[in-house]
């Protein structure tokens, strides 16, 4: 019987849920099994990078990428994988838009060290405090950890990708679909496409009833979800809840909404959005009665910010998964990770 095709998947700054989210296909892996000789999968199975590197440039029939960008040894791994893989595929949120990895581009690979390691109150400081560092030298030898990247990038942002999958994990029956798809003899669709999710907004497949259709502005008052317990029949914003359905893309058969829950935006933006959380500002300016005509810019700016005031995280809210691609995705320039972190801010290190 002739080889079969192989199969990879890793994980670089990830969570897990997007391996599991594939094994969660159920008895469709088993076919997958049959299809594909799985050969390298960090997370169910044992295996080397040597084991990569020993293979022929393109030797990978298909691989899935998971995680973020946010070591050297993430983007080693992402480039020596793209070089062995003939298909390459970002897989999930983290590797197609940076997704919750990105939030730290809010701060600097220097600033979450001390946060993590030295000004967490529920951290124990020994003195000298120890702070990880790039290289340590022990009686057997150097020890060296990958570099912090002060940046997270998605994957796409790195290498050449093939396809993306997007999903904060991508939904079972999507992934059914899109294993039926390199499995089957009907070839693949152009290089760069979205697999597995639809290019509408949520909104057009979610069967609540919206009033706000129209160009009809309101006077919406936001509410953070503890304080009601939303009408299950009617759009979430027409309720003052903050609901990312207008600024995703479809897919997941809306099933946020269907538990009376808002979409947080794990989809990204449907296509032709370059930019999820601009696109969900303009869909709630639109709709939003703050200000008026004529009215002075001072005034119109309180009103705005007092409409808007109840959204105490608006980045976290806006961005969730996708400041890395966002138009303003750093909160300050990046500067370089340095193994004097600790010393900056008058601290030791072991
Ligand atoms: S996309 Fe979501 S489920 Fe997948 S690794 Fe990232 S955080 Fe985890
Ligand atoms: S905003 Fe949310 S609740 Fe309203 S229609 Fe869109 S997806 Fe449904």
């Amino acid at each position: 019987m002739a080889d079969k095709p192989k199969f990879a998947m890793y994980w670089a700054a990830a969570c897990g849920g997007c391996d599991i989210a594939l094994l969660g296909i159920n008895e469709k892996i088993l076919d997958f099994a049959e299809a594909f000789e799985p050969v390298f999968w960090p997370c169910v199975m044992d295996g080397k990078k040597s084991d990569i590197e020993g293979l022929a440039d393109g030797a990978l029939a298909l691989t899935f990428f998971n995680g973020a960008i946010r070591t050297e040894e993430d983007e080693a791994m992402a480039r020596l994988l793209r070089k062995k893989s003939a298909v390459f595929v970002a897989f999930g949120s983290c590797a197609v838009e940076g997704c919750m990895p990105g939030l730290s581009n809010l701060s600097s690979a220097d600033d979450h060290l001390i946060t993590v390691y030295l000004d967490n109150p529920s951290t124990t400081v020994t003195d000298p405090a120890v702070v990880p560092r790039l290289s340590t030298r022990v009686a057997e030898g150097e020890l060296r950890l990958p570099g912090l990247y002060d940046t997270v990038r998605s994957v796409r942002q790195t290498v050449d990708i093939d396809y993306m999958i997007p999903g904060c994990p991508p939904e079972a029956h999507q992934l059914e679909a899109v294993m039926e798809l390199f499995m089957g003899t009907s070839g693949l669709p152009e290089k760069g496409a979205v697999l597995g999710a639809g290019t509408r907004a949520l909104c057009e497949e979610c069967p609540r009833i919206r009033s706000w259709t129209g160009r009809e502005q309101r006077r919406l008052r936001f509410r953070r979800l503890y304080e009601i317990i939303p009408d299950s029949t009617r759009c979430l914003i027409d309720q003052g809840i903050v609901c990312m359905g207008p600024a995703t893309r479809g897919g997941c058969t809306a099933l946020c909404p269907g538990a009376n829950m808002p979409c947080i935006g794990c989809y990204g933006a449907p296509a032709g959005v370059a930019d999820q959380g601009a696109a969900m500002l303009s869909a709630l300016a639109s709709i939003t009665d703050a200000g008026s005509a004529g009215q002075p810019e001072e005034a119109m700016q309180r009103e705005v910010e007092a409409a808007f005031e109840p959204i105490v995280d608006p980045v976290g809210t806006f961005y969730k998964f996708s400041l890395a691609h966002a138009l303003l995705n750093r909160a300050r320039p990046a500067s370089p990770v340095t193994d004097e972190a600790a010393d900056r801010k008058g601290k030791g290190r072991a």
